[in-house]
């Protein structure tokens, strides 16, 4: 997760005080720079924040992506699933195989490990969610295909 090199590194940073820490900490908004989705796993404008990094205590990190209109991810899937928290806009999440479905505001989206799908916006409207990723053996995602323009507006 090349993407979020720099940023995994500032968390890293905030929390190595960190192992054996007794008290809540606060990682204020606008610590973290935000990042571009990388042309090589999202077609068209995202831009990725990152919420948390995974440490030995969390099995999960979270991301707040932001979709432009038709920007969505690649294929993917995830080695231990991962939930979507639909925070503003329209969008769209679709399984291999399956219908492609709308998410909105307030909906929560499970994907299991191992389900093959993409995420984004529609191609009129713009979505942001929150990514809350689980991560088995250090990794939380496996990238796969780019989603043709045929598969998207089917
Ligand atoms: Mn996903």
């Amino acid at each position: 997760m090349k993407l979020f090199a720099a940023t995994a590194m500032i968390v890293c940073t905030l929390t190595s005080t960190g192992a054996f820490a007794q008290s809540t900490e606060v990682f204020p908004a606008g610590s973290r720079p935000s990042a571009q989705g990388p042309d090589a796993t999202f077609t068209g404008s995202v831009i990725v924040d990152t919420l948390y990094m995974n440490d030995e205590h969390t099995g999960n990190s979270g991301h707040l992506v932001n979709f432009e209109p038709g920007a969505r991810s690649a294929w993917h899937t995830h080695p231990a699933g991962q939930v979507l928290i639909v925070t503003s806009g329209a969008g769209w999440v679709q399984d291999e195989g399956g219908e492609k479905r709308h998410i909105k505001p307030g909906d929560v989206v499970w994907t299991p490990p191992g389900v093959k799908h993409w995420h984004g916006a529609t191609d009129t409207t713009r979505v942001s969610h929150i990514a809350v990723t689980n991560v088995r053996d250090a990794k939380a995602v496996d990238w796969m295909e780019k989603v043709t323009d045929e598969q998207y507006l089917d």
